[in-house]
């Protein structure tokens, strides 16, 4: 396969405990502090130091990093910040790195570099080869079912950003260095076919549906593959979620806001909108911005100014460069989503949801 360079994968149970024995000794375990609870015992007595991840701002991580205890390897063992973090602690302090996913909630044990923020600002940087990502069925099966959900974000996305790389193309702005790659585009539209034809499996989480998402999101190191070009796998869907997270500083988890982003680029393009949304309501993917802690007002706000966030930010071109968003357009987004999910109701909705799988 041209674009695929895998990453060592390995699937099984009991992964969390036998760490222990092989991760060179003494190690930096990165991790997140609400679920330390559940693998807490696994490393009683274990040679090694806990890092609880707060925030993936280069700075405040850079912090953290000069005082750390000497360390011959890093853990990561989370979804998405403790993964990210520990791709770039082990990329600043030359180490190796082991990696162990508690959840599918995004693509980020499967690239080489670290998505982390400057200034409230994602970049993708470093270089970090696991030297493998395990996942272990009991852990995934047993983390809250949304985390999991949460991973089709990252598989959705593809649609939306080949969508961005035919546009642009169309109309004459495709940059130089990426021309339009009809058998990437093929490829990653694959994995998004996958998941719409396994929305019972995924929403049940059985064995095959844990391997839909794993067989997505593993797609995502072929960013790396394809030459640094991430034309194939993302694009608007995306933007949306960093503007919206630029402007509102919170966390999220990752598959809500670009769940959101895809539906939002989906109706900008006048592509399987529908389609889209209906998979991520019948999956169980809550794209409602109540659902993960912000409101309408924010996400129109974001709407408004993704335009100027992917021009400021000097993103590849995609069809944010151009669209006219209004207030009518912000109303559509809304009338969509609340009429797939239903309005929602403070006093019948849990609490936004924990955030162990965000980034
Ligand atoms: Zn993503």
């Amino acid at each position: 396969m041209r674009f695929m360079h895998d990453f060592q994968t390995v699937l099984g149970r009991n992964l969390v405990g036998e760490l222990r024995n092989f991760v060179h000794r003494p190690f930096l375990l990165v991790t997140m502090e609400d679920m330390w609870p559940k693998f807490n015992a696994a490393f009683e007595g274990a040679e090694c130091s806990v890092y609880f991840v707060r925030s993936v701002e280069e700075k405040a991580l850079l912090a953290d990093l000069a005082q750390f205890p000497d360390a011959q390897a890093v853990v990561g063992l989370g979804g998405g910040m403790a993964i990210d973090t520990a791709k770039y602690f082990s990329w600043k302090r030359r180490l190796p790195l082991f990696q162990v996913l508690t959840a599918l909630s995004m693509d980020a044990a499967f690239g080489h570099r670290a998505g982390i923020r400057i200034d409230g600002v994602v970049h993708y940087i470093g270089w970090a080869m696991p030297e493998a990502v395990y996942i272990d069925y009991d852990v995934i099966k047993a983390a809250p079912p949304h985390l999991n959900y949460s991973g089709i974000g990252d598989i959705l996305c593809n649609h939306t950003g080949v969508l961005d790389w035919r546009y642009a193309t169309r109309i004459g702005k495709c940059e130089a260095k990426w021309p339009y790659d009809e058998e990437a585009a093929a490829a990653s539209l694959r994995k998004v076919d996958n998941v719409l034809s396994h929305v019972d499996d995924i929403r049940r989480l059985t064995d095959k549906g844990i391997e839909v998402l794993i067989d997505g999101l593993r797609w995502g190191t072929s960013f790396h593959g394809n030459g640094w070009n991430p034309r194939h796998v993302e694009g608007t869907e995306h933007f949306f979620f960093y503007t919206l997270e630029y402007e509102t500083r919170k966390k999220f988890v990752h598959g809500q806001p670009v769940g959101l982003g895809v539906y939002v680029a989906c109706l900008l393009h006048d592509s399987r909108a529908e389609e889209m949304l209906s998979a991520m309501r019948r999956i169980g993917l809550d794209i409602r911005p109540e659902a993960m802690g912000v409101g309408w007002d924010e996400v129109g706000s974001a709407l408004h100014h993704m335009r100027d966030f992917v021009h400021r930010n000097r993103l590849w071109y995609s069809i944010a460069h151009d669209a006219e968003v209004d207030a009518k357009f912000v109303d559509r987004v809304r009338a969509g989503v609340e009429g797939a999910y239903g309005a929602w109701r403070s006093d019948r909705e849990p609490d936004h949801v924990t955030l162990s799988g965000a980034s």
